[in-house]
């Protein structure tokens, strides 16, 4: 618009606008020295599975530490890793910070317990990123692999480039689980799960928030299960907040399920106490 009615080319930018730019270069500059200033935190939210009560895995979920605006929430700077490639390093982070926890953790409980950790398609398209770390990081803390899952979109298995696929591969080959998120909002082609191999479905909270009111919600739900257990995928119900929800999802076969009803994302310690009351 600006382009048109503009002689002087400043006028491109409103005030507004140039208070905008200059925040997200504040955070980009931010970001940058967030990792080494040790701002990062990563919580953990509690899986439960349905047949037992038992907490099986928790989901790691990062948090900013920011000196001045406090908590800071990954939607508000998730983007901005992404756009400047950030997220790579931050997504390592994460996960051997996770690792680390779970060796700790792994002397507490006698049952196996296991580590989600998100993935942005960034990571995948990184020619930086290698798997092959990640293994030798689990293998020097002689931790099995089967111990990690990564959570990824269904957009990124749509993804033709050969890159991509080969590190969903070697992932795969390595050990560590794959487990599609927010499952249901993508633009699904389901032929993917054909040619991929899965381990778990997470249905999106979308689904799970009005499972008790809308008969549809609950028909979704259900297919869902059914298909996942048919392809022999474990169901992980996302956005439990009530037990009807709950009673719902269990009645129709779903294995695990997390949410508020049982626990928030919680910093390690939080995760480690209920771990260790459980184990009492
Ligand atoms: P996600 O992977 O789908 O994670 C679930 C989100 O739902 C989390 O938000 C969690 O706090 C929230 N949640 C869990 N239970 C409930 C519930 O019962 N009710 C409601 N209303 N919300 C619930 P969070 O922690 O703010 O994370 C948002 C998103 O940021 C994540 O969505 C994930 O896509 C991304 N993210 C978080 N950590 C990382 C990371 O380390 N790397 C990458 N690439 N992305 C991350
Ligand atoms: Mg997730
Ligand atoms: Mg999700
Ligand atoms: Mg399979």
């Amino acid at each position: 618009i600006a382009k048109n009615n503009g002689r002087n080319r400043f006028e491109f930018f409103t005030p507004a606008m140039q208070q905008m730019a200059q925040n997200r270069m504040r955070m980009i500059k931010e970001l940058r020295v967030a990792l080494s200033a040790n701002q990062f935190r990563v919580f953990y939210q509690p899986i439960i599975d349905l047949n037992t009560g038992d907490i099986i895995k928790a989901e790691a979920l990062i948090r900013w530490q920011h000196p001045e605006r406090g908590l800071v929430t990954p939607a508000e700077f998730i983007p901005l890793a992404e756009e400047t490639g950030l997220i790579v390093d931050i997504g390592n982070w994460v996960f051997r910070e996770s690792a680390r926890q779970l060796k700790h953790w792994g002397s507490l409980c006698d049952r196996e317990f296991q580590i989600s950790v998100n993935m942005s398609p960034i990571q995948f398209h990184s020619s930086d990123f290698v798997c092959k770390a990640w293994h030798t990081y689990l293998q020097e803390l002689e931790l099995p692999p089967h111990s990690f899952t990564i959570e990824i979109t269904e957009g990124l298995l749509l993804d033709i480039d050969a890159a991509v696929t080969d590190k969903l591969v070697e992932f795969h080959d390595i050990g560590i689980q794959v487990a599609i998120d927010d499952f249901g909002t993508g633009y699904s082609s389901l032929s993917y799960l054909k040619r991929f191999d899965i381990d778990y479905l997470k249905i999106d909270q979308s689904f799970v928030r009005d499972l008790a009111t809308d008969p549809d919600d609950m028909a979704l739900s259900e297919a869902i299960i059914v298909m996942a257990h048919k392809l022999g995928l474990k169901v992980i119900a996302e956005g439990v907040e009530t037990e009807a929800q709950q009673k719902l999802l269990f009645a129709a076969g779903c294995d695990y399920a997390q949410g508020y009803l049982y626990s928030r994302p919680i910093p390690a310690e939080a995760l480690e106490q209920l771990l260790t009351a459980a184990a009492k």
